[in-house]
């Protein structure tokens, strides 16, 4: 019997590999360490976590908590092995890292359709077969990966910026327009000189996360962070991304000191990045200093920006919302070289991408969850997102459609996970034995 391929044998895999077994589909899952290691990864097990032991805030105010709830609906080997090995986080769900892997590695092990083999992997496999090699993905694979899809469908580097929630921006002090007159698609925060001075000064002063050191060589080569060029010197950044030159605002007929531009992310314009403010600073840091923008007082930050090694590719171009790639039927990507972050994102992808790669090992349609839930509304970001630019995403609030009717933060937040989770299940219901029709 032909066994479906999953390389990569971490969070994204594992519960790939999981979740093929458990729907009766035998599979081969490759993992390279310990022969090969990677420069995060310390031990040989599957489903390693390698930094912070936590998969998110837990219930019904945290978009993670949602995904996590899911997840527990679709029967998750990652979720079933974080309430085993869970350790006292107040309202997160945080493990011990050793039971968690151990856990993992030993269900995996001892299945009875699993096989694991410990080797690189170094071409893309043929057949069906699942991509889960995560931020570090080694380097025979993702020339492999290079040569057959070109080389700007995958990224080495996530430098990111900070993203807001549309809803969250005071649109009356900021203006819609396009430099020099062009399609009016950017939403310009304008500073006054005092303004820019304030925000100069504090990020100067602001905190830097501490990049690992194997990090640090490729730190300033990919993109220059904004912390980096408010170092060199008080007019760079008004040369750079704070440019006001050919942005009249409409509301005084003059271009301002300074401005902050915000670029659409998402298909729905509910979420915005802040365009050229690529950052590594501290998210609380980032928080202070995107709340000192005009228009940005009372901006939710969904997702932070990030300055790290990481491998990715350019999912909107290249995957459908079922984790397909377009290209190539039967050949799926989930974790982090799918295009999401996070330990929690990469499981519950694997399981989609398991899902769907069982569903074709049966000869039916790949599917994608609702998009009122966590995960549709992950999958359905990496299908439809700007290519340009595309920076992995995790779970949030702002992938999903917001809630009708007025009410208070915390409400709505409750509202979307109670609809999420009710759209979740039913679909699950609809499927059966999750991959039959
Ligand atoms: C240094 C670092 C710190 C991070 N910290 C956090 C954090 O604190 N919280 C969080 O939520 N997320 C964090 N992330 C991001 C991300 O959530 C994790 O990396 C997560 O483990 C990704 O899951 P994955 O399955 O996509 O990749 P991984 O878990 O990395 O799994 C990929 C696996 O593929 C193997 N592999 C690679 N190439 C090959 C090949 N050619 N053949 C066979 N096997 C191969 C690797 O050895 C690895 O085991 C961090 C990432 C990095 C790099």
């Amino acid at each position: 019997m032909e066994r479906v391929t999953v390389v990569g044998g971490g969070l994204a895999g594992s519960e790939a590999a999981w979740t093929l077994a458990r729907l009766g589909v035998p599979v081969r899952l490759y993992e390279m360490r310990p022969k090969r290691m990677t420069p995060a990864h310390a031990t040989e097990k599957l489903a390693e976590i390698v930094c912070s032991n936590s998969l998110g805030g837990e219930g019904s105010a945290n978009a993670k908590g949602l995904l996590q709830a899911e997840m527990r609906r679709a029967g998750s080997l990652v979720m079933e092995a974080a309430f085993r090995a869970r350790v006292p986080a107040g309202g997160a769900l945080a493990v011990d890292r050793e039971e968690f892997s151990q856990y993992i590695t030993e269900r995996l092990s001892r299945h009875p359709l699993v096989e694991v083999v410990r080797e690189e992997v170094q071409e893309i496999p043929g057949g069906l077969a699942i991509l889960a090699t995560g931020p570090l993905t080694s380097d025979a694979l993702s020339q492999a990966i290079r040569r057959r899809f070109g080389d700007h469908f995958l990224s080495y580097f996530d430098a990111a910026s900070p993203i807001v929630l549309y809803e969250s921006i005071d649109l009356e002090k900021c203006f819609r327009a396009g430099r020099y007159g062009q399609e009016a698609d950017y939403l310009n925060c304008p500073l006054t000189e005092e303004e820019y001075r304030r925000f100069y000064q504090a990020l100067l002063e602001a905190e830097e996360h501490t990049p690992h050191e194997w990090e640090k060589r490729e730190f300033f080569e990919a993109c220059v962070p904004v912390e980096e060029l408010a170092r060199r010197g008080y007019q760079t950044l008004l040369f750079g991304p704070m440019k006001p030159v050919g942005l009249k605002d409409p509301r005084t007929g003059k271009e301002p000191f300074a401005v902050v531009q915000l670029r659409q992310e998402d298909k729905a314009g509910r979420m915005w990045s802040l365009v050229g403010f690529q950052t590594g600073l501290k998210w609380p840091e980032q928080r202070r200093l995107i709340q000192m923008i005009p228009g940005l007082e009372n901006a939710e930050i969904v997702r932070y920006g990030v300055m790290h090694r990481n491998t990715y590719l350019n999912a909107p171009l290249l995957l459908r919302d079922t984790l397909e790639f377009k290209e190539q039927e039967g050949l799926f990507a989930a974790g982090v070289l799918a295009g999401v972050e996070g330990y929690l994102e990469s499981a519950a992808t694997g399981f989609l991408a398991g899902l769907n790669a069982a569903r074709r090992y049966q000869g039916l349609k790949p599917v994608a969850p609702p998009e009122e839930s966590m995960l549709g509304g992950l999958v359905r970001f990496l299908a439809t997102a700007n290519p340009q630019g595309f920076q992995p995403m995790y779970a949030n609030w702002g992938l999903l459609p917001p809630v009708e009717g007025r009410m208070a933060k915390k409400e709505k937040r409750e509202a979307m996970y109670h609809r999420g989770l009710r759209a979740f299940e039913e679909w699950v219901a609809s499927l059966g034995r999750l991959a039959s029709a």
